[in-house]
C-alpha cells in the first residue's frame, strides 16, 4: 500500500482485489469435498447438517449478524447460524461453523451428558482446523494475484487470532491485577494499559491513534474474563494438527478421537494420547514459526508479481 504507518483502525483494510461472488450451494460442494477428503465421517455430518435444514443460511430482516454453532445439550440436535452473502470470506464461515458442528456429533457418539463439552483452550480447534484446510483447497485454484490478496489475508487474519489475542490476555491480566489492589480504576488508566497492551502486539507500524485508546470498551470478550486465549491456543493446536495430516493423512482417526473425546480427560492428557506435548514450549514456537514461514512465502510473491 506504499504506506510508512497504517492507523489503528486501518489494521485490517483488505489487500487486492478478493470480489468473486461463491453462491451458497457452491460454497457448500467445496467444503464437502474438502472434509470428505479428509474423512468421510465429516463428509457424511455435514452433509447431513446441509440436507435436514439444520443451517439458517441467508440474512434476513430482524435476524442478528455474524455467525455461530448452537450444541447446547447432548440429546438437541446441533443448528449452525450463518449469514451467506456469497463472499468468499462466507465460504470460511461454513467451514469454521461446521467444524464446531462436527466437533459436537463426534462429542455425541463417545460422551455422557456430563463430558459433553469443550474447554475454553481446545474450544476453537475444531473450527480453525476446517477452515484452514478449505482454504487451502481454494488456494489450488487461484491465480497469483488472487493468492496474494489470500495469504495477506491469512496472514492478518492469523495476527487477529493469535498475537492480538495475547496482547488483550496480557491487557485483562494487568487489569485485573490493578483492579484487585486498588478496587477502581478510572478509564484514563484502564485506556493506558490497553494501549501499552496493543502497542506491544502492533509494533512501530501502526499507529496508536487518539481515540484508540478506548477501543476496549466494544471488545466484549473483555468481559467474559480471558475468553481471548481460546483463540491463540486453538488456533496454534490446529496449525500443529494440520502439519501431522500433511505428513500423514491417516493421522487424520488421532483428530476424530480428539474431536470425540469432550471433557472425557484434561487437554493435556488428550493430547500427549495423540503424541502432542501442549506443555513444551517449542510446541507452541512451531505454531508461530508456521506464520512466519508464510509470511515470507508472502513477501516472495510479493517481490515475484513486483508489488514490493
Ligand atoms: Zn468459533
Amino acid at each position: 500500500m506504499k504506506l510508512k504507518k497504517l492507523e489503528y483502525h486501518e489494521r485490517n483494510v483488505p489487500y487486492g482485489k478478493i470480489d468473486k461472488k461463491h453462491s451458497y450451494e457452491e460454497s457448500v460442494h467445496l467444503v464437502y469435498k474438502v472434509f470428505q477428503n479428509l474423512d468421510h465421517v465429516f463428509g457424511k455430518i455435514f452433509k447431513n447438517f446441509v440436507e435436514s435444514g439444520k443451517i439458517d443460511v441467508f440474512p434476513k430482516k430482524g435476524k442478528r449478524s455474524g455467525a455461530f454453532c448452537s450444541d447446547n445439550l447432548i440429546f438437541q440436535p446441533t443448528y449452525l447460524m450463518l449469514n451467506h452473502t456469497d463472499k468468499l470470506n462466507d465460504i470460511l464461515t461454513i467451514a469454521h461453523e461446521a467444524g464446531h458442528g462436527i466437533n459436537s456429533e463426534l462429542m455425541k457418539q463417545k460422551q455422557n451428558a456430563l463430558n459433553f463439552g469443550t474447554v475454553l483452550s481446545t474450544a476453537e480447534v475444531a473450527s480453525t482446523f476446517m477452515e484452514d484446510f478449505v482454504l487451502q483447497e481454494i488456494m489450488k485454484t487461484a491465480d497469483e494475484e488472487l493468492k496474494l490478496s489470500l495469504m495477506v489475508e491469512k496472514l492478518n487474519n492469523d495476527i487477529a487470532t493469535i498475537f492480538r489475542q495475547i496482547a488483550c490476555y496480557n491487557f485483562e491480566k494487568e487489569l485485573h491485577y490493578h483492579f484487585r489492589e486498588r478496587g477502581y480504576l478510572p478509564k484514563k488508566e484502564i485506556g493506558k494499559i490497553f494501549q501499552k497492551n496493543m502497542s506491544a502486539y502492533m509494533g512501530d507500524h501502526v499507529e496508536q491513534s487518539p481515540g484508540s485508546e478506548n477501543w476496549w470498551i466494544y471488545w466484549n470478550h473483555i468481559r467474559n474474563f480471558f475468553y481471548v486465549y481460546s483463540y491463540a491456543s486453538g488456533l496454534l493446536i490446529s496449525k500443529a494438527m494440520q502439519k501431522k495430516v500433511k505428513e500423514n493423512p491417516r493421522f487424520i482417526g488421532k483428530v476424530k478421537e480428539f474431536l470425540s473425546a469432550g471433557l472425557s480427560d484434561s487437554p493435556k492428557n488428550i493430547f500427549l494420547a495423540l503424541g502432542i506435548d501442549i506443555t513444551k514450549k517449542e510446541f507452541w514456537n512451531s505454531g508461530t514459526e508456521e506464520i512466519s514461514s508464510l509470511l515470507k512465502e508472502t513477501e516472495n510473491l510479493a517481490i515475484k508479481l513486483k508489488k514490493i
